[in-house]
């Protein structure tokens, strides 16, 4: 009889010594509100064993109450052989819709080590009336549809996705971050703002009156948690530049964390 744990047939579940059954390992790929509640929801159980993972882009991760690991994999082949190692019995991609990069591999690992996969993915914004929405591709193509005439603009972006409006100096920038934007942008009028979500439609108004912003460009992240500044724009009519969703690819998705709970009681099998 061995004295650790050992895989049983599924190669997923794993029993002590006793017999007794040990938790299935599941992997959540994090870094949004849907992964917290995800964790959140699963931290009592004693049949799962979930780990969040995140990139590691803030310097002080808001804390889940579960295992957390930090850092990239090193591309499908490198998650593909943590999930091998970890013995994880199902995958949660509840990453944010626009880490796509994150989601193909997620995907191709899925496919190479048969572990099954889930995208718990928000739904996108959908426009209502009063909504002065532009769909456009990314940060270079909204430099070009600011115009060439100076603006007041919010940039409600990620660190990572504010160096082409260095082309565009003409315009004053109003930039929000969870951490510092470092180097800051080479632009003579921008002004910085540290904070974290969620956001609420008032507090967002006041923001956007006080900075006289003009136009806002933002992603289209679905979700209630940054949603404020979409309802303060229609409020106040102002005009928003939203980065088209980008293609991920196709695994079963749902849009809410009950959702995943009830698949991953039947990925794993013998759940609730
Ligand atoms: P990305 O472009 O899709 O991914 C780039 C690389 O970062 C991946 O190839 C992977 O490196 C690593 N990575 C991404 N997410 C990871 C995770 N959860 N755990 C471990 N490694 C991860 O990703 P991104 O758009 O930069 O987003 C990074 C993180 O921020 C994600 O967790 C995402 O949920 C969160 N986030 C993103 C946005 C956004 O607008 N993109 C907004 C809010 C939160 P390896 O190939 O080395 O594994």
């Amino acid at each position: 009889m061995p004295s650790s744990p050992t895989p049983t047939m599924d190669n997923h579940r794993v029993e002590g010594a006793s017999g007794a059954a040990m938790a299935h390992t599941i992997l959540i790929l994090g870094g949004t509100t849907e992964a917290r509640a995800l964790a959140n929801a699963l931290a009592g159980r004693g049949d799962l064993a979930p780990v969040v993972s995140l990139a590691g882009r803030t310097a002080k991760p808001a804390a889940y109450p579960v295992p957390m690991r930090i850092g990239g994999f090193g591309g499908p082949e490198g998650l593909a052989a943590w999930l091998r190692t970890h013995n994880v019995a199902a995958l949660i991609d509840a990453t944010h819709p626009y880490a796509a990069q994150m989601s193909t591999n997620a995907a191709q690992a899925a496919a190479l080590t048969g572990v099954p996969v889930l995208a718990l993915r928000r739904p996108a914004w959908e426009p209502v009336a009063g909504d002065r929405w532009t769909e456009i591709a990314g940060a270079a193509e909204a430099v070009t549809a600011l115009g060439t005439a100076p603006r007041r603009v919010f940039l409600a972006l990620g660190r990572q996705e504010l160096a082409p409006f260095e082309a565009a100096p003409q315009h004053a920038y109003l930039i929000r971050s969870v951490d510092p934007v470092e180097p800051k942008l080479a632009v003579p009028d921008a002004e910085y703002v540290l904070d974290r979500g969620p956001f609420d439609g008032a507090a967002e108004a006041a923001l956007l009156a006080r900075h006289r912003i003009e136009v806002i460009v933002a992603k289209n992240s679905g979700g209630t948690a940054t949603y404020g500044k979409l309802t303060a724009a229609r409020k106040l009519g102002i005009e928003v530049l939203l980065f088209r969703r980008p293609a991920v690819p196709e695994v079963q998705e749902v849009g809410t964390v009950a959702e995943a709970v009830a698949w991953l009681d039947r990925a794993v099998g013998g759940g609730r």
